[in-house]
């Protein structure tokens, strides 16, 4: 180890900047930030210093640096781009105040780490100065890692601390808080709900056998089927499930990324050949929920779009089981990105509509005036058995036969394929080239620049 990592605590001390320019705004607004009494030396300083939070906050004195400047500081950095740099590092190193050279480890006494903040929480990162980018790297993939509502999480175990120390024997305190900080307490916390955060924490310290029960549901969008395309959220709420109900169109690469000791069970919906029915699943997950599991309920897409989620949730908000909602990235969003299709364009299109194309009794009940207007992009889910219908449809209302039309089948994976045409020769082509579910159906003029904006093979 060649620097020992500490936290300093700065707050009222008095730490010195030398230089004007952005750097040292920025290396300014940090001190600030941990609530240092800032002095930045420098004979001119850059428009940044006149930004908040800079501006008000700082102690500017416009002077090149002398050695006797530094005197009384407790920490100083150099930032400027000539040979004061050296100046600062000589005099602070000769006075012992620890002495930090913006891009010169050698003049330096301690070096700046990456920092995560989610304060009170405080992840920080350092290469040695051995590679900074490498550093930035680890932080951008730790950040994901870690939730944005973890500064919250923090507070609310700070806030907990001596009412947990009265209450809970001390062998079992680690137990205790690891329940909280990783259960559905902190699921309410990332979730905004610190108020219900706050009571269901006090009763489990009222009743310590609580932390071990409390079942709960997360219906989760898995997005289209490119495992990357996972919110952070449903990412962390997978790896942390007991159990998981899955759809079919949720892809196997997806899946691998459920914890491995979790159960799985397959809800999945083949066309006609509906595993569990609708009412089943609903069911299924009140009744997993009350034997105190934690459920992820995991669906294609969003699971607010054709994914019957609102039906889902209605059943758990009816049996007072908590539950959240994920959003995904939805096969519209996901297909047209994938294929190069913008499905708005200042020049093509100023609408969108999302429209199940699902047959029943071989016709689909749609408003189709509404649905062939010029300027307007149409996006079809389950269509492709009714792709006759819905073309023939399209062009009896008005939309000329010539109008471009997509079928991207399995968006956003490695098999992906999309097939273009028009309203005139698609339901032909479909016959003729052996497309395989799920495929979505994209009108519109904005399909053309397809051939331009492509750039997923
Ligand atoms: N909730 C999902 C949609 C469920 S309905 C979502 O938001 O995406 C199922 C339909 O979605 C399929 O019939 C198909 O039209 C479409 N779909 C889902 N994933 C798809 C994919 N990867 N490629 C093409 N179409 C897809």
């Amino acid at each position: 180890m060649d620097y020992l990592p500490v936290f300093l605590d700065i707050r009222g001390q008095p730490c010195l900047v030398v230089g004007g320019d952005e750097v040292a705004a920025r290396k300014s607004a940090l001190l600030l930030r941990a609530g240092a009494q800032v002095t930045v030396h420098a004979p001119t300083f850059c428009a940044a210093f006149d930004a908040t939070p800079v501006a008000a906050r700082v102690l500017r004195r416009v002077a090149g640096f002398d050695e006797v400047d530094i005197a009384g500081f407790v920490l100083a950095i150099a930032a400027t781009d000539d040979s004061t740099n050296r100046a600062v590092a000589a005099a602070a190193r000769a006075r012992g105040i620890p002495v930090n050279v913006v891009d010169q480890p050698a003049l330096c006494s301690f070096i700046m780490p990456s920092i995560i903040d989610r304060s009170p929480l405080i992840v920080a990162v350092s290469s040695g100065g051995v590679s900074p980018v490498l550093a930035r790297l680890l932080r951008a993939r730790l950040e994901s890692l870690i939730p944005a509502g973890y500064g919250r999480l923090a507070a609310l175990a700070a806030e907990f601390r001596d009412r947990v120390k009265a209450r809970v024997q001390p062998q079992q305190r680690r137990r205790f808080w690891e329940r909280v900080l990783q259960g559905p307490i902190a699921e309410l916390v990332f979730s905004g709900r610190e108020a219900e955060a706050r009571d269901a924490l006090q009763q489990t310290l009222d009743d310590t056998r609580l932390a071990l029960s409390g079942g709960e549901v997360a219906l989760v969008g898995a997005g289209p089927g490119d495992p990357d395309l996972l919110t952070f959220r449903a990412l962390r709420l997978m790896q942390q499930a007991d159990v998981v109900v899955y759809d079919r169109l949720v892809s196997q690469p997806i899946l691998n990324l459920v914890r491995v000791d979790a159960e799985r069970i397959y809800a999945g919906k083949e066309r006609s050949m509906h595993t569990l029915p609708q009412e089943d699943i609903n069911h299924l997950l009140v009744r997993l929920a009350k034997e105190g599991k934690r459920v992820v309920r995991l669906k294609g897409g969003d699971p607010f779009i054709f994914g019957r989620g609102g039906e889902e949730i209605d059943t758990l908000a009816a049996q007072g089981i908590p539950f959240q909602v994920v959003p995904g990235i939805t096969a519209a969003s996901g297909c047209a990105s994938y294929a190069g299709i913008p499905l708005t364009h200042r020049d093509y299109s100023q609408s969108v509509v999302f429209v199940t194309g699902h047959l029943q009794d071989g016709t689909m009940n749609l408003n189709w005036p509404a649905l062939a207007q010029p300027r307007q992009t149409i996006v079809f889910y389950m269509g492709l058995l009714g792709i006759d219908v819905l073309c023939r449809n399209l062009a009896a209302h008005g939309l000329p036969a010539a109008t471009p039309v997509a079928l991207v089948q399995q968006g956003t994976t490695s098999e992906q394929r999309v097939i273009t045409g028009t309203l005139d020769t698609m339901p032909e082509l479909v016959r003729t080239s052996a497309v395989k579910a799920p495929t979505l159906i994209i009108i519109g003029e904005v399909v053309r620049l397809r051939e331009r904006l492509n750039w997923f093979k």
